[in-house]
């Protein structure tokens, strides 16, 4: 009798103990990390393909900055357009992605001439560049379900808007990309509205040392237009301005948008065990998750132990 009632609270205690592992489990939640463990990322995303473009990328060249450029196929070669002969070397390093053939309020056209636009101007950025074109931006920001349906099946991963978020969110639908805020808010880009470009300077930096100060994951995706800072030297002075302050951080993942896209994929592609023991990486990335407060590798094309 005396050993029946060990043995039971030996049971109890092993029932006590299970049900407190399978608790610990289920709180376990698998935190993606940015590469190299970082939490932080930076995407800087400019339209149309302007001369400007070459002063800008220079200078994100000069600062190790990497850049997104949305470009018009059937603009290049025109004038205040940058010719197609010079796309190549121009972006070495950097993303060239769509912006549509011709520049058009997407949301306009009929659904063929939708379609026509994003493949027309995938198909000849792929020409000039080299690679598959697989990401866009609205033109003028615009969009809605009837386009975000048209261009789903043409080969396009993701698509920004105009529609600036203030904050450092990764979004959900990667075709209703809102950036985190135009360079320098609106600033340069309405002409002779300078009532409220203090103000507007002021907030944007704010944003800038928030983002610096951010422990958390946090992306902060600035977008822009060369030709807002073309002729004017204390323009091109504030853009160097920025770039030095956001470059050469050790704290910050430097990524195209598609390279944040292929990276995110990557995360969500990961194999886990039902335990999350055991995690396989079928992507050709290493990916960085957190779990339990511990940071780990997972190895492209490897299976891990986690423990
Ligand atoms: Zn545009």
């Amino acid at each position: 009798m005396k050993r029946n009632l060990r043995v039971s609270a030996i049971v109890f205690m092993m029932i006590i103990n299970s049900a407190n592992a399978q608790t610990n489990v289920s709180s376990i939640f698998i935190e993606m990390l940015f590469p190299q463990g970082k939490s932080k990322a930076l995407i800087l995303s400019f339209d149309d393909g302007n001369v400007a473009d070459r002063t800008l990328v220079k200078l994100m060249n000069d600062y190790g900055l990497l850049g997104t450029f949305h470009l018009n196929s059937n603009k290049l070669c025109t004038k205040d357009y940058l010719t197609k002969e010079e796309i190549k070397t121009i972006y070495k390093g950097h993303e060239v992605s769509a912006h549509t053939a011709n520049h058009p309020n997407l949301t306009d056209l009929l659904k063929i001439d939708v379609i026509y636009e994003v493949l027309e101007d995938r198909k000849e950025l792929e020409r000039l560049t080299g690679y598959p074109v697989r990401g866009m931006s609205y033109p003028f920001g615009n969009t809605n379900d009837f386009v975000i349906k048209a261009i789903s099946g043409l080969g396009i991963e993701y698509a920004r808007t105009v529609g600036d978020t203030n904050n450092f969110s990764i979004p959900s639908d990667f075709l209703k990309w809102n950036p985190t805020i135009h360079l320098f808010g609106k600033t340069n880009y309405i002409p002779n509205d300078t009532a409220n470009d203090s103000r507007e300077l002021a907030q944007f930096y704010q944003l800038t040392n928030d983002f610096l100060k951010m422990n958390s994951i946090a992306l902060f995706y600035v977008w822009g237009h060369s030709w807002e800072y073309d002729g004017s030297v204390n323009k091109w002075a504030e853009v160097e301005k920025f770039f030095k302050m956001v470059s050469k951080n050790p704290d910050i993942y430097y990524t195209t948008q598609i390279g944040l896209v292929d990276y995110i994929n990557a995360f969500k592609n990961l194999k886990f065990s039902v335990d999350k023991t055991m995690v396989t990486n079928l992507s050709s990335i290493n990916v960085f998750v957190k779990m339990n407060g511990k940071v780990y590798t997972i190895e492209a094309g490897s299976t891990k132990q986690l423990n």
